[in-house]
């Protein structure tokens, strides 16, 4: 079986064919959408079948576990601040680093290019903090992580559950050297998307980028924004009812077709960590909710508990409920999101439109007035907690609706 068996919608871009593949004749090419997929050169093809056996969508093997659930919080403050939720990714590279290993995650090149990497060193930490809601380019990751693991050095590899899956599909054996983290994923955006979102900054602000920074909790967890800093230290800060990256990614538009139907994801995981966000703490430990973010973290199988045990000096942890706890907060841990019905309208208006352009066009409430006087309010709301208030009543609603199925 080779890759060309699979139908493109099924294909997660996880690249694990393209590591495998023993004459280097696979390469993963940009469609219209911005996505790689696999292209083959026949010529050099010698029909080994390596690609296929290696594929986690055609051949994944579904994990037999019983995950133990925490909740979780870096006990260092710079950290959790600067991670996306409670700062658990943090604590397990710091776990690694510490004991002479090294993490691979996801941060930007120097174009703000959003790719897997390597890091060494505890204060390359926030390289890769924070979620990029973007899909990362893998390249040949897969090969040097099998490299590492040969020289005996501890790794974490940290990603989506289908580049996780694809890690370890390519790996085809387990490694006692080596930790793995997933993310609870509700789909990762198109690079093209990105891109033309980065050019419209520079346009806009006639400035180059210095810094991007999703999910920032200038207004705390529950109210994270996009946050771009420019070359001159001026700042654009918008929530996800302004920003097009973040409108177009959650109402469903911009994200991979194999997330709508994803084949990896569930809430069994042959990875050693899921990591997730965790919004009805107040409920379930009320003593962590200082409205910083804490993380919803499975522990997937004993040898990463046994390292978990030794992350805790790293932590505040808290016990949850795994079937319970899961199934209120973790829905896209094993359903697929809905794409939006004009998903396709607005790839095609990709090209011809441009950024305010698609925004007009698809969410033209952002511009009304009433919503401008929202944006201009909210500083003094979180100033007078008025807004902590209104998130925790809207997500304890949210809670009792998941909870009620
Ligand atoms: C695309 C995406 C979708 C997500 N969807 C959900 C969701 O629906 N529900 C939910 O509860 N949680 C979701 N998460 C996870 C959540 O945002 C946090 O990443 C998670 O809670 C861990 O937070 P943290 O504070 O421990 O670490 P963080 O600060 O988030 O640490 C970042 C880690 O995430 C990895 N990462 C960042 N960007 C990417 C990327 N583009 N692709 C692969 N890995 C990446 C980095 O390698 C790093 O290890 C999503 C994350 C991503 C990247
Ligand atoms: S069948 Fe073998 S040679 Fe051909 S693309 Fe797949 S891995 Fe490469
Ligand atoms: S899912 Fe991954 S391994 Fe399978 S064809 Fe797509 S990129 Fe290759
Ligand atoms: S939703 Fe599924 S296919 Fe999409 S990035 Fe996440 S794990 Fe991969």
């Amino acid at each position: 079986m080779n890759i060309t068996e699979l139908v493109k919608k099924d294909c997660c871009g996880c690249s694990a064919c393209m590591n495998s593949c023993p004459r280097d004749c696979i390469t993963m090419k940009p469609d219209k959408e911005g996505f790689l997929y696999p292209v083959v050169d026949e010529k050099q093809c010698v029909d080994c079948g390596k690609c296929g056996k290696v594929c986690p969508v055609l051949t994944r093997k579904p994990a037999d576990n019983q995950p133990k659930a925490y909740l979780v919080r870096n006990k260092n403050s710079d950290l959790r601040q600067s991670s996306t939720s409670g700062g658990f990714f943090a604590a397990a590279a710091e776990y690694v680093l510490d004991e002479g290993g090294c993490v691979y995650g996801v941060g930007f090149d120097e174009d703000f290019k959003v790719r897997h990497d390597m890091i060494e060193s505890v204060s390359d930490i926030k390289k890769f903090n924070r979620s990029k809601y973007v899909q990362s380019e893998i390249g040949l990751t897969y090969r040097k992580v099998k490299e590492m693991l040969g020289s005996g050095r501890m790794v974490l590899f940290s990603g989506t559950p289908c580049q996780v899956e694809g890690l370890l599909s390519y790996l085809g054996r387990d490694y006692d050297n080596l930790y793995t983290m997933d993310i609870i994923c509700k789909g990762v955006p198109s690079p093209k998307f990105w891109k033309k979102y980065l050019s419209w900054h520079r346009k806009k602000s006639g400035r180059e980028i210095r810094e991007v920074r999703f999910r920032e909790k200038t207004y705390g967890y529950g109210s994270t924004t996009m946050r771009v800093i420019y070359d001159d230290g001026s700042e654009y800060d918008e929530p996800f009812d302004v920003d097009p990256m973040l409108q177009f990614y959650s109402k469903e538009m911009i994200s991979r077709p194999s997330c709508y139907n994803c084949k990896v994801k569930g809430k069994h995981r042959n990875s050693s960590f899921t990591a997730g966000d965790y919004w009805y703490v107040s409920g379930a430990a009320p003593s962590m909710d200082d409205g910083i973010g804490v993380s919803q973290v499975l522990v997937n199988d004993e040898h990463a508990a046994a390292a978990f045990e030794k992350m805790r000096k790293y932590l505040d942890v808290a016990e949850l409920d795994f079937d319970r706890d899961s199934a209120i907060n973790g829905g896209m841990m094993v359903s697929s999101a809905k794409p939006s019905p004009r998903r396709d309208e607005m790839f095609a208006d990709l090209d011809k439109l441009s950024m305010q352009g698609l925004q007009r066009k698809y969410f033209p409430s952002t511009f009304k007035l009433k919503n401008r006087i929202k944006r201009q309010l909210r500083p003094l709301m979180y100033r007078t907690g008025l807004l902590r208030i209104y998130k925790k009543r809207m997500r304890k609603k949210q809670s009792e609706r998941a909870a009620r199925g």
